[in-house]
């Protein structure tokens, strides 16, 4: 039988991360030794409590469905998270918890693009923004930013990209790949540019909010415009702040009309998130808050560690990213020798370090490292991408 993939499914590729990490695991388990910077992955256990809540979960039997959109209690807690750490407001009639926030941002696309309907998505961009807008059928309309910017663009750029059709906004800071990271007064710039186009939502990721470095504390599209609000939906989690990406559990806030489309969605989607995983969430974000600290001063002294070695390398050079725990390296003069992007990428997995080409966030001619990874591992990572392409 042929294959029968639906128009949908056709118009996407798969995931580049997920892909290069796979491949990653599976050359490790064939005995290679490789050094895996291709996914977002903090690589610190999980704290704990985090792990004894979902223990306990299991031992108390907490085994069974709960709510579509999340149990009360967890709700409870997103809603803490949202006020306490990130400054919105929100009742929990506006929250939804889904397996990851990668659901969230799925289930809430799928549940408003039609056809033909335009998403501005900031380029690089995180790999599975544009592929999610295609399978609902809606246009991506490539926001182009550049390193000499860090990456970031401007109420300007953002009013040029905006068209009778323009739907949402994807902003993502601190940003995947780059790292870019959006001040307070660049988002009021921003905001005062939506305020024109009243059909504009925006989908604010802020899934790596404890992961700024510049020693301002992270600001959000919501708190400082809260008369945007009603158009707003702000994503967030456990995976990335509290190393819990195994656990799939994403949170989200919104209008109430567009957290009930998700979840009447995700009720014949994947139905609830892990009743488990949700106990530890809890815990999560209830529990406490001062390791965070810790975690970012060890990602800013790798990201420092990173940046030097790669701009120290003939032929590649990365901006200082703001946050989160990704540099997007430019391999340009490299690229009359090894063709393209993914070529390079191959033959730095031919040298022992899995990182993805460029090409899969919507660059090209470079890489991006993931440096949540531990220090030894990326000292030699970096030893061995030099070597690759001396
Ligand atoms: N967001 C992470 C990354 O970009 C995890 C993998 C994925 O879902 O793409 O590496």
């Amino acid at each position: 039988m042929t294959a029968q993939t639906s128009i949908a499914l056709n118009r996407i590729a798969p995931s580049q991360t997920t892909a290069m990490t796979d491949r990653a695991t599976q050359l490790r388990a064939e005995g290679r030794d490789i050094i895996s910077l291709s996914v977002g992955e903090p690589d610190f256990a999980t704290p704990p409590h985090v792990v004894a809540a979902a223990k306990a979960a299991l031992d108390a039997g907490d085994t069974k469905y709960t709510p579509v959109g999340g149990t009360a209690r967890l709700k409870a807690a997103a809603a803490l998270h949202f006020t306490r750490d990130l400054g919105i407001e929100v009742p929990v009639s506006q929250v939804t918890v889904s397996a990851g926030g990668k659901q969230a941002i799925f289930h809430a696309i799928m549940a408003t693009v039609s056809a033909g309907e335009e998403v501005i998505v900031p380029s690089p961009w995180w790999v599975s923004y544009p592929e999610i807008i295609r399978f609902a059928g809606g246009k991506v309309v490539p926001l182009l930013t550049h390193p000499q910017d860090n990456f970031r663009f401007t109420a300007a750029d953002l009013e040029a990209q905006i068209g009778p059709r323009t739907q949402w906004l994807m902003l993502n800071s601190p940003g995947n790949p780059t790292g870019a990271s959006y001040p307070a007064g660049m988002l009021l710039a921003i905001g005062e540019v939506l305020r024109h186009h009243p059909q504009i939502m925006v989908m604010s990721d802020d899934i790596y909010s404890p992961l700024i470095y510049t020693g301002q504390s992270h600001a959000t599209l919501a708190n400082l415009c809260p008369d945007l609000g009603t158009r707003i939906l702000t994503i967030s989690g456990v995976s990335k702040s509290h190393a819990m990406t195994g656990f799939r559990i994403g949170v989200a806030a919104g209008p109430e009309w567009l957290i009930a489309a998700m979840e009447k969605l995700q009720s014949h989607s994947s139905g609830n998130p892990c009743s488990i995983s949700q106990a530890a969430a809890v815990a999560a974000f209830e529990g406490p808050q001062d390791f965070l600290g810790e975690w970012r001063e060890r990602f800013r002294l790798r990201r420092d560690m990173v940046v030097a070695a790669i701009n120290a390398i003939p032929g590649l050079s990365t901006p200082t990213p703001d946050g989160a725990f990704y540099c997007m390296v430019d391999a340009a003069p490299l690229m009359e020798r090894f063709g393209n992007d993914e070529a390079l990428a191959l033959q730095l997995l031919d040298h022992g370090v899995a990182i993805v080409a460029a090409s899969a966030f919507g660059g090209k001619d470079g890489f991006r490292i993931s440096f949540a990874a531990d220090e030894a591992k990326l000292e030699e990572a970096l030893r061995r991408i030099a070597a690759a392409v001396a």
